[in-house]
């Protein structure tokens, strides 16, 4: 079923005529959402059509993506589902962005790091392939033309903090689908240690972060950064400490036990991971007030 609705949008897509019928239509939508139906010839004018041949064929192979009742013609949910994607730039594999500098320094390598948009994947690298971490991001994440939006390293934050807690809910941050979070060892051996993963049966995408991700949204972690004024949602995971490759420490292998230390000024709060990141255990130690500070 859902492979018959990807071929009837890539046929879409392959032709300009039924991409105007559908953004016009999704117009209409937009403009009078009770109302969008427009009649055939207000439709062939929105497109721009003056040859009826030309129009009709496109027209009759819309199927699904269109409502076609004694109204006249609207845009179905199926076909928003395309204009979103559409309007997503994903779709575009040409589409390259960046390099824009971001904060932190590379897991691997410790030199300084940048986003960069290329073959459909928002990477965050330090030039060297290996090391660099892939976001399933829209190319519109990036568009920075909208003032409102804030700075597009907190986006990627946001976006990266939103793809944590669905991943950790068995949530494919990509297509939705059915993901089991898993604990796993890292494939690469000489990156060594563990890392958060979820593999995707519905859309192919294998999602992987480092372990100390998979704690970001639980509810101690969020109150005791809150309390310290940190917003982990805001905040890019690769600069908070815990959330480095190879900082957690395995427990035991079997069963798969593994602990996150989230130090923070006063006190580190631990947190014990099993084989599907489910927090099992956390507890909360008192460590000297800003000592680092006073030594230095
Ligand atoms: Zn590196
Ligand atoms: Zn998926």
């Amino acid at each position: 079923m859902a492979g018959d609705e990807s071929t009837v949008a890539f046929e879409v897509l392959s032709n300009e005529t039924r991409v105007e019928i559908l953004r016009s239509l999704a117009d209409a939508f937009a403009e009078s959402p009770t109302d969008p139906f427009l009649d055939y010839s207000e439709l062939r004018a929105a497109v721009g059509m003056r040859d009826k041949g030309n129009f009709n064929y496109p027209l009759d192979r819309l199927d699904d993506l269109l409502v076609d009742g004694p109204e006249g013609y609207a845009v179905s949910s199926v076909g928003l589902e395309v204009v979103s994607a559409l309007a997503s730039g994903s779709l575009n594999p040409d589409w390259t962005w960046g390099p824009v500098d971001a904060p932190g320094a590379c897991f691997f390598c410790g030199d300084s790091l940048a986003l960069r948009y290329e073959n459909g994947h928002l990477r965050l690298t330090c030039d060297t392939d290996e090391h660099a971490l892939l976001f399933p991001v829209a190319p519109r994440l990036l568009d920075s033309t909208a003032d409102a939006r804030g700075d597009v390293v907190e986006r990627v934050a946001v976006s990266s903090y939103r793809q944590v807690l669905q991943l950790r809910h068995g949530i494919c941050p990509e297509c939705q689908g059915a993901v089991t979070p898993e604990i796993a060892p890292e494939p690469k051996p000489d990156q060594g240690g563990y890392y958060f993963h979820g593999d995707c049966q519905g859309c192919g995408f294998q999602h992987g972060y480092p372990v100390g991700a998979a704690v970001l949204t639980h509810p101690d972690v969020v109150a005791a950064c809150s309390e310290r004024d940190i917003d982990v949602r805001t905040t890019p995971f690769w600069t908070l400490e815990w959330c480095h490759v190879g900082h957690e420490t395995v427990v035991s292998v079997d069963p798969l036990r593994v602990r996150v230390d989230v130090q923070l000024d006063g006190e580190t709060l631990s947190l014990t991971l099993d084989s599907g990141a489910t927090v099992v255990s956390t507890e909360r130690s008192e460590t000297a007030r800003s000592k680092r500070s006073e030594t230095e």
